[in-house]
């Protein structure tokens, strides 16, 4: 029953020992500079796939830090590589490079 107008979601364990990060680690070695993120959401609050899809390039770079390469594989394809992303970050993460380098381990 939902009287509050919210309900509690159901609790999501992630065991992230267990996760392979190998992805994670490349992505550090190939795009140094994706290491500098924040997590301040300003590259997916301008993304294009963004505003047409439920594509959200912040979460999918926390899901690939995670280890969580599954979803993020699948994800990937909604990006059209259009450059917004990297115009606004403030930490000059080139996430373009980062998404074209996702693509080459993530799918090779
Ligand atoms: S705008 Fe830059 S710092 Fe902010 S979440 Fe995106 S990549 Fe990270
Ligand atoms: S390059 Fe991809 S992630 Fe960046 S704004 Fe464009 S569609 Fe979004």
């Amino acid at each position: 029953m939902n009287i509050w107008g919210f309900s509690i979601s159901e609790a999501r364990v992630i065991n992230y020992d267990k996760n392979d990060k190998s992805i994670a680690a490349q992505l550090s070695k190939e795009v140094p500079d994706s290491n500098l993120c924040i997590g301040c959401g300003g590259c997916s609050a301008t993304c294009t796939a963004g505003n047409l899809t439920d594509f959200n390039i912040r979460k999918l770079q926390m899901s690939i830090k995670r280890g969580e390469t599954t979803e993020a594989a699948r994800e990937l394809h909604k990006c059209m590589l259009c450059g917004k992303c990297l115009t606004v970050c403030p930490r000059g993460v080139d996430t373009r490079k980062m998404i074209l380098t996702l693509h080459k381990l993530l799918h090779n």
